[in-house]
């Protein structure tokens, strides 16, 4: 039974992140410590059967140290890469940390494609025998991802969900795992402008729900504000985290008008289930 799960929003911001540089706007000039956001990225956290924590990152973007270092993880046990686009990928490198602390590669899920384009960026990393001088370069073992083709990961049960980024395909992700309270079942789906009907289905019955929201004006590769709230309401989960803002998202603001059951998510978000105790039992 899935023990003190917990989902930390490690950035919510978009691809240039907030404040953006050089601009003297009213968000990226804001005192509001929520409108400072990271690039988007996630981390589950868990206690398995064994009592073991496990860790897992939802996308490695260029912030990733910092973000890491905030939320005090010190392992990693997987990374879910959402697409290879450079604010979802180009932090890898941070993670030959965790391979000095847990003594262990790294195992990384992605996609055959977004695995090619590992290959290509992180070169010094998957063909370390073309290194000039032998150096301090991550361990990393590949895994497939295919859409709809669920897999277990220390007693969480991972589904892959086909979604639309403009006209890129790109994976979301379900959590779900035996005897989970609220968040669970938890999807994260970034990046994201469409949702193909099958996809749909795989995300019935969801408690919280992560939705790209990049900003009030409607974009070709992300959902707006108006298409974002609208899905999420089709959708349905109890509660809906928007990620993946732009400079133009004041936060409070903005939440003022959301529609009852939506939300900003901002850094630092941290949803934790604390499993319901059986009758008589203290808690
Ligand atoms: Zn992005
Ligand atoms: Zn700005
Ligand atoms: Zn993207």
């Amino acid at each position: 039974m899935m023990q003190r799960l917990s989902c930390t929003v490690l950035g919510s911001g978009t691809s240039a992140g907030v404040p953006a540089i050089g601009c003297r706007c009213d968000v990226c000039t804001s005192t509001d410590p929520k409108d400072r956001r990271l690039r988007t990225a996630a981390a589950v956290q868990w206690i398995d059967d064994g009592g073991q924590d496990r860790v897992l990152l939802i996308d490695a973007g260029p912030d990733l140290r910092q973000q890491v270092l905030a939320a005090g993880i010190d392992r990693c046990d997987g990374i879910l890469i959402t697409h290879n686009h450079v604010d979802h990928m180009f932090g890898l490198d941070e993670v030959r940390r965790f391979n000095v602390t847990m003594q262990a590669p790294v195992h990384v899920w992605a996609e055959p494609t977004v695995q090619a384009n590992l290959r290509r960026v992180y070169a010094h990393i998957f063909e370390p025998q073309d290194n000039i001088n032998p150096s301090f370069v991550a361990t990393i073992e590949l895994h497939d991802l295919a859409p709809a083709e669920p897999f277990e990961l220390h007693g969480l049960t991972i589904t892959p969900i086909r979604l639309l980024h403009g006209a890129l395909p790109i994976l979301g992700f379900r959590f779900d795992a035996p005897g989970g309270a609220q968040p669970l079942p938890l999807a994260w789906c970034t990046d994201v402008s469409a949702i193909p009907e099958a996809s749909m289905a795989l995300l019935a019955g969801v408690d919280t729900l992560f939705l790209d929201m990049l900003r009030e004006r409607p974009h070709r590769t992300h959902l707006n504000l108006e298409a974002a709230t609208a899905l999420a309401g089709t959708l349905g989960a109890r509660q809906t985290w928007f990620v993946h803002m732009g400079h133009e998202v004041a936060h409070a603001a903005t939440e003022a008008i959301l529609p009852e059951g939506c939300s900003l998510a901002f850094d630092g978000l941290k949803l934790t289930n604390q499993k319901v105790a059986a009758a008589g039992e203290n808690r």
